[in-house]
């Protein structure tokens, strides 16, 4: 199949191209980053450097095309999206233009990244939260700026599969991690960040750690093979509601230090660590109830945090020369 994969430069998409590519696929990839800063290129896509807010690039990238993944956006970490709401919601450009161009180009199969972010605050503001299931996006009170981009565009799929005939598939990732994602910068994620801290800590021979808010928030990450497995499930099927792809292994930020400590084998008693009660946290409590994965793919994610953790520990430190 001839497959268009947008964000295709990112952490997701790059991961994404590979097993397509794999799967024996004719790939379009593409992202606005300079291809000097793709986390992953390959020479057996198509690969082009094109913003996709704009409706000409939207049209000229999914003709001929039968499914379009849509993984682009302007997204990173608590740190960002809870800094940069509008820049988040900006995003709608990208879903908008690829929708109308998608059913103008007779693409049979639509994808949508949506975020656990699409479920309602109220539900997640203790620590003995219910893991969340799909109906509890409503009634909405979704994350502010990128949750409510999510949550809108989902509609849009909703709607454009029931008005236009496109055949829409929603997934709502929660916490997705792995080797070459960001570690640094501003946009990475509490895993990535969690890895790059430890090995400054280690390499300045300070081992101080600075953890944002209490550390006793939790959450459960899905390591990128599942997160791959389950979108390419997902669009392998004929269901048309948004479903949740994540882990539903709980870990507080504290343990997750700790995790990390432990698995690479580092002393955890040398660390010394202290609480930002001022930083960005985002809700105190999530995780992904899997019911309706289960049901509709017969699967669910099953790489441990152990396991995903150390694989992305050890790409991170090759990149920081540890
Ligand atoms: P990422 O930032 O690594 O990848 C997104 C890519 O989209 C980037 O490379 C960026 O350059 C590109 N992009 C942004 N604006 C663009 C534009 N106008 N035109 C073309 N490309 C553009 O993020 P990721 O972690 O790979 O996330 C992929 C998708 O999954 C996103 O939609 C994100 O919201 C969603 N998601 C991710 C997570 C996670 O934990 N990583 C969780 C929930 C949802």
């Amino acid at each position: 199949m001839r497959i268009l994969v947008t964000g295709a430069g990112g952490f997701i998409g790059g991961h994404l191209v590979d097993k397509l590519i794999l799967e024996g696929h004719e790939i379009i990839a593409v992202d606005n980053k300079p291809f000097e800063n793709w986390y992953q290129r390959f020479d057996q896509s198509q690969n082009f450097v094109a913003d996709l807010k704009l409706i000409e690039n939207a049209m000229k990238y999914s003709v001929g095309v039968e499914q379009v993944y849509n993984l682009a956006a302007d997204m990173g970490g608590m740190g960002f999206i809870e800094n940069n709401k509008a820049k988040c919601m900006e995003s709608i450009l990208i879903n908008t233009h690829l929708l109308q161009a998608s059913v103008k180009n007779n693409v049979e199969k639509f994808f949508f990244s949506s975020s656990a972010c699409v479920y309602a605050s109220f539900r997640q503001d203790s620590l003995d939260i219910a893991p969340l299931k799909e109906s509890d996006a409503y009634p909405a009170d979704p994350e502010d700026g990128y949750g409510w981009e999510k949550l809108f565009s989902e509609r849009m799929c909703r709607h454009f599969q029931e008005d236009y005939g496109i055949k829409t598939y929603v997934a709502r990732y929660h916490n997705v991690y792995g080797p070459n994602g960001t570690y640094a910068g501003g946009r990475e994620k509490v895993p990535a960040a969690a890895c790059r801290k430890i090995i400054e800590a280690v390499k300045s021979g300070s081992y101080e750690i600075e953890i944002w808010g209490d550390g006793r928030q939790l959450r459960s990450f899905t390591y990128i093979s599942d997160c791959i497995e389950g979108s390419i499930k997902l669009m392998n099927s004929n269901f048309s509601n948004p479903i949740n792809i994540g882990s539903s292994e709980m870990i507080s930020i504290n343990d997750l230090y700790k995790s990390i400590i432990e698995v690479n084998g580092l002393p955890f008693e040398k660390f010394k660590f202290s609480h930002d009660l001022s930083a960005p946290q985002g809700v105190r409590g999530r995780s992904s109830n899997n019911d309706l994965c289960l049901q509709t793919l017969g699967w669910e994610p099953t790489i441990s945090f152990a396991t995903g953790i150390k694989e992305t520990f050890d790409w991170i430190a090759k990149e920081l020369n540890y």
